[in-house]
């Protein structure tokens, strides 16, 4: 076996095992009792209480092979606790398969050896941040909050590591710069403008529908993401959010439902894309997009569609009344 594939497995190992960790983390988290909240000590079968044994907790497999039921008392258990360790795999695997070139600059782990150690403090940074937006994400989807046990360590974790050059990317791209300042300012920049631009709908929000648009959780999670991703990915993340929160809630609409789904998870999933596929959206956006427009007559009946869907969007993520966080 290549040293490549070795590296890859591993990778994708440890995202599965941190994928178990963070369904630890959002099941625990929220609750109130200091005990319950704790993450230490083994796990416990929601429903009976009784512990569990290593092998019923191997992430994907143990559910898999006990068709999604607790050995202890036959209780179900959710399909979201695989789809996580495997989603969390899957992304960690990414991170050094297919390494987001902006953070990365072109390190090459296919012979994963020789990518410098820069490189792989870079990686570990990237996944600490997944596990972070994950965890905080699926937190959110349960309770309508964005905690600030972890989009507050978050933003000094995203800071902290802006003393690397390599993740947030280089905000002047100067030589005459000392690399490490300059990667520390696009971090805080991207701090800035990512709480910065959430701020601004929240107060737009507030002020246009006279009701909570967005909470203050919100501002922290995509200042946190901006710290770690720099401020053209905080506002990209914005961006395909609202897309995405715009296609999701026309969806629902459509069939009735009201998609009450909160803000976080659409922001996780705009800061992945952000991340991974930054360039050919932007290629997309910038270069596809105005040429097509120019040349089609379509292309205002399509712009006003969009314009409705994003008004949709809004429509949905003011309706939920989300706490502020
Ligand atoms: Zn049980």
């Amino acid at each position: 076996m290549s040293t490549a594939v070795v590296v890859q497995a591993g990778a994708a190992l440890l995202g599965a095992c941190v994928g178990s960790f963070l369904n630890v983390v959002a099941y625990r988290l929220p609750h109130e009792d200091p005990a319950r909240r704790s993450l230490g000590g083994r796990s416990r079968c929601p429903r009976c209480r009784q512990q569990i044994a290593w092998y019923d907790n191997l992430p994907v497999l143990g559910w898999l092979l006990r068709g999604g039921r607790a050995r202890c008392c036959g209780g179900r258990i959710g399909i979201r606790y695989p789809i996580v360790e495997a989603a969390t795999a899957a992304l960690y695997w990414s991170v050094v398969a297919f390494p987001p070139r902006a953070h990365l600059a072109g390190q090459d782990f296919a012979a994963p050896l020789h990518a410098t150690g820069t490189a792989w403090a870079a990686v570990l940074v990237l996944w600490v941040f997944i596990a972070l937006l994950v965890a905080a994400a699926l937190i959110d989807l349960d309770t309508y909050l964005l905690l600030d046990v972890l989009t507050k360590p978050g933003m000094a974790i995203g800071l902290a590591a802006g003393l690397w050059p390599g993740v947030a990317g280089r905000l002047a791209g100067d030589p005459s710069v000392p690399p490490n300042l300059d990667s520390l300012l696009a971090s805080v920049l991207g701090l800035l403008v990512g709480g910065g631009v959430v701020w601004l709908v929240r107060v737009a929000g507030s002020r246009v529908f006279r009701k909570e648009a967005m909470g203050f959780g919100d501002v922290k999670y995509l200042a946190m993401i901006g710290a770690f991703l720099g401020w053209q990915e905080a506002l990209l993340t914005l961006f395909l959010a609202c897309i995405c929160g715009a296609a999701l809630g026309a969806v629902g609409l459509c069939f009735g439902g009201s998609a009450r789904i909160p803000f976080g998870p659409y922001l996780a999933v705009g800061a992945l894309a952000a991340m991974f596929v930054r360039e050919p959206t932007l290629e997309f956006l910038f270069v596809t997009w105005p040429e097509w427009q120019r040349g089609s007559s379509s292309a205002p009946w399509l712009l006003s569609a969009a314009a409705v869907l994003s008004l949709l969007a809004l429509f949905v993520v003011i309706r939920k009344g989300r706490r502020a966080g």
